[in-house]
């Protein structure tokens, strides 16, 4: 490698390096616009929740085919960016091929390992295209599927095919160079790539050159545009899944969490607790009308959220047709946390009314199948709950069916019309 291409290599690392940096800051300030949430206690349950969950992908194995190609795809990319480091230093460095001489055979086998992983990588894209693109599976043209988010899962794919297609081009042309002694380093054979070698042997050694040199440019700044892309993409999942499932609800699965304020108010009326004097602030909104009203965890949901629609196929509402997708409760949070961060504004607008409408949160049967479905333990009923408790107790504005109800438990501590006394009429003989 020249000095020129060393400086180049420095200056794009740098220039990746710094709108890295400056996205990573502002998702991290989007999400601190949220309430805070102590997460921090079972710091061993939440461990093994986020091996299991994330690491281990286990809930993605209810669905087992999909499972399997989305673990090709994950271990493949995981193990092949261990490449990356030896990328990184030969820039660096101005070196090729750094750790060959030192590993000797364990640098072949590794090298043949990754391209097997590439292989697979390959072969899951093309089919999860297939399934997005000819199969047309519903939950990937559901209403929220718009343009782009159905364009970002394509675009996704193909970039990782053309990592990989990267990958085998510079291995392939690498071994031919080596074979003509044009000062390449011996590696020894590299099965997949060995195979593509007929297509670059008619080339000059000059042409094969350029194009093991384009094909490595092509790797490492598509992994440097990858890395970069996936922060304003549903990819973010690849990273955001491990904070998210470690700070993930330990309660019983639908358990819901009385609101403190209330709790207090209701305590002290029944004279259970004694009124303190100034002590903490009232609150200043029963339930959450805008992102800011939700907790952090909730906004860490949201840019956690993979797109799978895993939640919508299972929720009940959706599925007898009703304007409910889980799916779309997650897009809009992130959708308009990204609003307010990018505008530094309230713009007037409000997650509740211009983003998720009444109809879709009163829709919602509270069932916990959206939680339950979810691979990565995102919580959609949770922003559900707090969205109707908004309604319910700063608007008053539930459906009246709902308001009969809860006039019914106020006085009558039962949803039926009638007084507490006469409930047990019925087993009394006449
Ligand atoms: S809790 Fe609500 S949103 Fe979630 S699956 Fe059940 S009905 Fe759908
Ligand atoms: S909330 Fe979970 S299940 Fe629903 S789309 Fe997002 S990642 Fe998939």
């Amino acid at each position: 490698m020249t000095l020129i291409s060393q400086i180049s290599f420095v200056l794009v690392a740098a220039f990746f390096g710094f709108f890295l940096a400056r996205r990573i800051k502002n998702i991290r300030a989007n999400i601190q616009l949220g309430r805070s949430e102590n997460r921090n206690d079972n710091p061993d349950k939440r461990l093994k929740n986020m091996f299991l969950v994330a690491f281990g992908q286990k809930k993605m194995f209810k669905r087992l085919i999909p499972a399997l190609l989305h673990l090709l795809i994950y271990v493949g990319f995981l193990v092949i960016n261990l490449e990356v480091l030896e990328f990184i230093l030969d820039g660096l460095l101005g070196t090729h091929r750094l750790f060959a001489p030192f590993l000797g055979g364990f640098y072949t086998f590794c090298l043949n390992l990754f391209e097997f992983m590439a292989l697979g990588v390959v072969i899951s894209c093309v089919v999860f295209l297939a399934r997005r693109n000819l199969l047309k599976l519903s939950r990937f043209w559901d209403a929220e599927m718009t343009s782009w988010p159905r364009l970002d899962g394509n675009l996704i794919l193909i970039i990782e095919i053309v990592l990989m297609a990267a990958i085998f081009t510079m291995n392939s042309t690498d071994q031919i160079l080596q074979e003509r002694g044009a000062g390449y380093t011996t590696t020894g054979t590299f099965i997949i790539s060995a195979q593509l070698m007929p297509l670059f042997e008619s080339l000059s050694t000059q042409a094969l050159v350029m194009v093991e040199r384009f094909a490595w440019w092509i790797h490492i700044i598509g992994i440097l545009a990858f890395a970069l892309y996936v922060t304003y993409s549903k990819h973010l999942h690849i990273f955001m899944a491990f904070p998210n499932t470690y700070f993930a609800n330990l309660e019983a699965p639908g358990k819901m969490v009385n609101m403190p304020e209330v709790t207090k108010e209701v305590n002290i009326m029944m004279g259970l607790q004694a009124e303190e004097g100034s002590a903490e602030p009232p609150p200043t909104r029963f339930g959450a009308k805008d992102v800011q009203d939700l907790t952090w965890y909730n906004i860490m949901n949201a840019y956690a959220c993979t797109e799978c629609g895993r939640c919508t196929s299972e929720c009940p509402a959706h599925l007898t047709g009703k304007k409910l997708s889980p799916r779309k409760i997650m897009m809009d949070v992130r959708d308009r946390v990204e609003e307010i961060g990018q505008t530094g504004e309230q713009n007037g607008k409000s997650l509740l009314g211009d983003y998720i409408s009444k109809e879709e949160i009163f829709a919602c049967t509270s069932c916990n199948a959206c939680v339950e479905a979810c691979p990565v333990n995102i919580d959609p009923l949770n922003i559900i709950l707090q969205l109707r408790r908004y309604t319910a107790m700063e608007e008053s504005s539930s459906p009246a069916d709902w308001n009969n109800m809860f006039s019914n438990i106020e006085t009558n501590f039962a949803p039926w019309k009638f007084p507490a006394a006469d409930r047990f009429n019925w087993s009394k003989k006449s």
